[in-house]
Order: structure tokens, then C-alpha cells, then sequence
């Protein structure tokens, strides 16, 4: 059982490397959205609740978690909306403590109603922005690429992060590239040049991997795609060498521990493979993936894993985590 209590963990500077923005949205303020936009398929935020918060009933499995993401869908497709979300989200992550935010965020998903993939992402830098103003915090974007849109796609929304890249701009930019969504029959060597595209953009470079596939597709993301971080990585705790080498080359894995339990990729019983890494000295960072969808936050999350980790080894992941964030400038 943990000694460390919840208002130590709240005063610790945390670091966020892998949230997103639709999974994240403030279920008061996606509720105020929908309704003022006639957008609520349910007559109250209760109801609601129930259909974008994953459920115990549909815990097991990615393709059931990423169901959840149906109805904020529906309010982000407008520059407005998707400005006050991040705002909320960004104030969310402040009152927890959070110092170092890096939110990320599919713009081609929130294209749907005429905005381009520039409008899609400038409405989240202006929340960031406006977030970072009246919050005491840094942040920054990761533009993700859905798997499932291919890889000429990703190529595309490369060439469009870099464009909104933080060292070309004043305020908060982009700062990264990922991919996302289903894992199996979407291979990471398809997306070798978005990811060449965006190094040579200087974005940082992270990929959703080993979530819901074998550690096979890690070597690949690590050998073809040159990830600094690993999204999840929960697979490459069956492979010693894949361990050791993500050890020496100090690849971050961004651990989500409430969120692996509930898309399966860590059995019930079983310990995260958060302290597999630490222990194989594979520096992690601790993320929530998704407050709204997986119910969580950065405080929940680290009394989550302070049931085998004393604060000090907390604030050493912070500061480690800090350190490897893509955000350019940050004081060490
Ligand atoms: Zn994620």
C-alpha cells in the first residue's frame, strides 16, 4: 500500500506527455456545448456521462475504448468549441499540479465541418495559448495521424504540423508527430517518411505502439521511425532486448496506467509494465491518456502508481519526464 498521500502528489510538479484533447474534454463543458448547439442525444449530463466515460462492462479491449470518442466528435468540428475545450482542458491539468502540458490531437478527425487541417490546428493552439496565459504552465501540441488514413495522409499532416511548429512562432506551436488508432493491419514501417518528413521539420517524434500489438511492431517503430518516446509500449516487457535497448537509446515510454487496464493491454491481476521499465531502466513518464474517457487525472494516475513507488521516485519521473518533453526552452 502507498505512504504517499494525495496532497503530496498534488504538490508535485507533474509533467503531461500524452493527453488528448477529445478524450479530455470537461464533461461539464462538452454538456454546456451540446446543448447549445442542439447536439445532446441524451436529456442530461448523467445520461450522458455513461456514453463517453468507458464503463467497468466495456473494459478489455482498444476498438471498445475508442468508441468513446463518438459523441465529442461531434462538438469539435467547430473553431469556437474546440478553442473553449482546450481552454478547460488546459485549466483542468493546471489545478492538478501540471507544469509541463503536451496535448495531442488528430486535426483531419475535426475536419468534418469545413474547417482545414490549418484551422483544425490553430484552434487548438489558440486554447493552448489563451490556457498558458491564465495558468502558471507550459504546453505544446502533438499532431497525431490516424493509422487508418494511410501513410500518404500522414505525410501530409507532417508537412501541415511544421508549418505550425513551435520554433517557427512566438507563442505555443506544434511540437511533435505521432500516430494513433488501431494497431493491427497498420504496421509503423508504412509511416517512415511522415516520420522523416517531420524530423527534418524538427518535430519531435512519438508513436502510439505495443497497445495492442507484440513488441515486434516496437522494434519498428523504434528501428524505422527513430521515436524519441513510445506511446504505451506495454508489449516490450516480453522482450529482454527490446528492453535493453530502449534502455540505451533512453527511448521514454509514455504509461498510461488507468487507460492500459481498460483497452486490455494490461491483464486484470497483472502488475502495469509502468515498473517492468523502471526496473530494466527504461525512463517512463506518467500520463493519463485520456481524462474524460478512462475517468482519471495526473493526481489519480500517480497515486496509481505510488502503490509501488515512493514521492521521491515520482518527482525523479517528473523531472525526467520534463526533460524529455518536446517543448522547446524549458528551463531544467
Ligand atoms: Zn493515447
Amino acid at each position: 500500500m502507498s505512504d504517499v498521500s494525495r496532497a503530496e502528489i498534488l504538490a508535485l510538479e507533474k509533467v503531461e506527455l500524452h493527453q488528448h484533447v477529445d478524450g479530455s474534454i470537461p464533461l461539464p463543458i462538452l454538456w454546456r456545448t451540446m446543448v447549445e448547439n442542439g447536439l445532446n442525444p441524451v436529456d442530461s449530463m448523467e445520461e450522458m456521462k455513461k456514453m463517453v466515460i468507458l464503463q467497468a462492462d466495456e473494459e478489455g479491449t482498444l476498438l471498445r475504448y475508442l468508441e468513446k470518442f463518438h459523441y465529442p466528435l461531434w462538438v469539435t468540428q467547430f473553431y469556437e468549441n474546440i478553442v473553449e475545450v482546450v481552454e478547460g482542458i488546459v485549466a483542468a491539468a493546471a489545478s492538478q499540479g501540471v507544469k509541463v502540458l503536451e496535448l495531442r490531437y488528430a486535426p483531419l478527425i475535426h475536419t468534418f465541418g469545413g474547417l482545414t487541417i490549418r484551422q483544425a490546428i490553430r484552434s487548438v493552439l489558440t486554447g493552448l495559448n489563451h490556457g498558458a496565459e491564465e495558468n502558471d504552465l507550459q504546453v505544446g501540441l502533438i499532431i497525431i495521424a490516424m493509422r487508418h488514413h494511410g501513410p500518404h495522409i500522414a505525410k501530409i499532416l507532417a508537412r501541415s504540423a511544421i508549418s505550425e511548429a513551435q520554433h517557427l512562432h512566438q507563442a505555443a506551436g506544434v511540437i511533435g508527430f505521432d500516430i494513433a488508432g488501431a494497431e493491427v493491419g497498420n504496421p509503423p514501417r508504412l509511416f517512415a517518411e511522415a516520420y522523416r518528413i517531420a524530423n527534418a521539420g524538427q518535430l519531435g517524434l512519438t508513436a502510439h505502439v505495443g497497445e495492442d500489438e507484440g513488441p515486434e511492431m516496437i522494434w519498428q517503430a523504434v528501428d524505422t521511425l527513430g521515436v524519441d518516446r513510445i506511446g504505451h509500449g506495454c508489449s516490450a516487457t516480453s522482450d529482454r532486448e527490446l528492453m535493453r535497448r530502449l534502455a540505451r537509446d533512453k527511448i521514454m515510454v509514455e504509461c498510461c496506467l488507468t487507460s492500459n487496464r481498460q483497452t486490455g493491454s494490461i491483464f486484470p491481476g497483472e502488475p502495469h509494465s509502468i515498473y517492468a521499465f523502471l526496473e530494466a531502466g527504461v525512463p517512463v513518464a506518467i500520463c493519463t491518456d485520456n481524462t474524460t474517457v478512462s475517468a482519471t487525472d495526473q493526481v489519480k494516475e500517480n497515486l496509481l502508481a505510488s502503490t509501488n513507488l515512493k514521492l521521491d521516485d515520482l518527482a525523479t519521473i517528473h523531472r525526467r519526464a520534463r526533460r524529455a518533453s518536446f517543448i522547446a526552452g524549458l528551463d531544467a
